[in-house]
């Protein structure tokens, strides 16, 4: 089964790379997939998942949360302000957080929630403009003003360009943790995972390796 494939697969990149055996987090992107095929995955175990829109997310996670225990939620998509309390209840790690406006309501929520999931800054690597993210040159500012608002900062995220060798961005966002004192990289899909441990992923996001491909 694909699951156990991807997960030989990571074991042997942690492996090579001479990290820990475990120590990167397979995210499952289960976004768009059929709930048969998200099940069938869940019935193998595994439990951490990762979905791009609350709205779908809201509407399939309390469900399969009836059944299976400790799903861990993670949002790797783009999150708007009215739909941040709804995404912190959801989910465990946010992996999106992409603007001043989103860093101030998340802060508020937290205060008012007493918890905040684990947050990711993403990082828009490839300066596309089509792409959500902080720009490389504005990383560390934003950084500092989310610590300032007493926000924790888990780590950064990103998307490389398709047309680019996403080794490059890997290197780029790991030198952007590191010179923020951060330990979380979240890099790495179905087709470039391995290569991303290479360069420190602690949480890699697999979708259709696991499930296949999306249907349209
Ligand atoms: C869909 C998605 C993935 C998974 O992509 P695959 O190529 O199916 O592995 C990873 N990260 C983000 C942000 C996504 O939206």
């Amino acid at each position: 089964m694909a699951l156990a494939d991807i997960t030989d697969r990571l074991r042997k990149a942690e492996s090579d790379a001479g990290r820990e055996p475990g120590s990167v987090e397979l995210i499952a992107i289960s976004k768009k997939q059929p709930n048969e095929r998200v099940e069938a995955v869940l019935q193998e175990g595994h439990r951490v998942f990762g979905e791009n829109r609350v709205q779908e997310a809201a509407g399939k996670w309390p469900m399969f949360r009836e059944t299976y225990e400790s799903v861990d939620l993670h949002l790797v998509g783009p999150l708007q302000t009215n739909k941040a309390r709804q995404a912190m209840e959801l989910c465990q790690a946010i992996h999106s957080l992409d603007r001043p406006k989103l860093a101030k309501t998340l802060a508020r929520l937290a205060q008012e929630l007493g918890s905040c999931p684990d947050l990711f800054v993403q990082v828009n690597t490839g300066e596309e403009d089509q792409k959500a993210g902080i720009w490389p040159a504005e990383a560390d500012a934003f950084i500092k003003d989310a610590r300032a608002l007493d926000l924790s900062i888990r780590g950064v995220m990103c998307i490389p360009p398709v047309d680019e060798e996403a080794a490059l961005h890997f290197a780029l966002l790991a030198k952007i943790a590191e010179r923020n004192g951060l330990t979380g990289l979240s890099m790495g899909m179905s087709g470039d995972f391995e290569k991303a441990v290479t360069f420190g992923a602690t949480h890699v996001r697999v979708g259709s390796a696991i499930f296949g491909a999306r249907p349209y």
